[in-house]
């Protein structure tokens, strides 16, 4: 309850990015934290205005640039709980140089993308998530451009945790959002978040028939890469549920000197007078 916050989101009416607020209020609180242990950091793009409705501490970044504000308020303080946000466009486009880096990174903080396969906030346009063949205004005659496919990136390039969930399963995306909160390192979670409003065809209905949930899969083992790698290959990256965590792989910041002993913002940062001589002596 107290991650809520007083501010009217002013999505459209049956947005899937409700629901993906309301799970990061309930994870947060189902977690324990207190609204200033908590600190979402988010892009550009109707989803990144989710900063500004949930009660902690929030940055509304720049497009394409919430995970380099993120991965940097972590290493200052890695007291907070990190939660980066925003839509496919802002993460798999203009960031997706960041979101890869940010990932062989696994700084120890969580990256929740609302995957709605099309740009909002411009009133509709193709997005890397984009299905082949997509109509929009950019793409009259329907996109030609392979649709991304972020997860298994992610896979390749070291991910120790990726999931996916859907805004209308908020029992699973609250849980997937609480296991990303306490895994040890960079943890993605892929959430399919309808846009009723410019994309008629990936809507509520067409995930309902088009999702494979893990948990209808027997054996499925989320340790195991290359199953993981296979599933996601075999279902179009329509699967939702835990994909792959790695627990033994250590975070960033507890692998760097000087990082692991305390946070940043608990160091004694400030220098002498004759200590800043000495540094500057050993630049000219
Ligand atoms: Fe949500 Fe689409 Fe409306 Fe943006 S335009 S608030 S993504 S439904």
């Amino acid at each position: 309850k107290e991650f809520r916050n007083n501010v009217k989101p002013n999505w459209c009416p049956g947005c899937g990015d409700f629901s993906v607020q309301a799970a990061i209020q309930r994870a947060a609180a189902n977690s324990g934290l207190e609204p200033e242990q908590l600190a979402v950091i988010s892009g550009i793009g109707c989803s990144g205005r989710i900063s500004g409705y949930i009660n902690a501490y929030g940055l509304h970044g720049i497009h394409g640039r919430s995970l380099p504000i993120a991965q940097g308020v972590k290493l200052a303080n890695r007291d907070l709980t990190v939660i980066a946000s925003g839509g496919d466009g802002d993460g798999f486009a203009i960031g997706m140089g960041h979101t890869i880096h940010a990932i062989r990174r696994n700084i120890n903080m969580t990256y929740i993308v609302m995957d709605n396969q099309i740009y909002g906030l411009t009133k509709g346009q193709t997005s890397p998530r984009s299905s082949e063949g997509f109509k929009t205004k950019s793409t009259p005659e329907g996109s030609i451009e392979t649709t991304l496919s972020p997860l298994e990136i992610a896979l390749s390039a070291g991910a120790t945790f990726v999931a996916q969930s859907f805004s209308s399963d908020l029992k699973q995306l609250t849980s997937l959002i609480e296991q990303g909160i306490q895994h040890e390192g960079f943890s993605l979670i892929n959430v399919f978040s309808p846009c009723v409003t410019f994309n008629k065809v990936n809507t509520y209905d067409w995930f309902k028939e088009n999702i494979v949930n893990l948990e209808s899969v027997p054996d499925y083992d989320p340790t195991n890469r290359i199953q993981a790698m296979t599933k996601l290959m075999e279902t179009n990256s329509m699967i939702t549920g835990l994909i792959y965590q790695n627990k033994a792989k250590r975070s960033y910041e507890n692998l760097v000197t000087g990082f692991k002993e305390q946070p940043l913002v608990h160091q004694d940062l400030t220098l002498s007078e004759s200590d800043f001589d000495k540094l500057v002596a050993e630049f000219r």
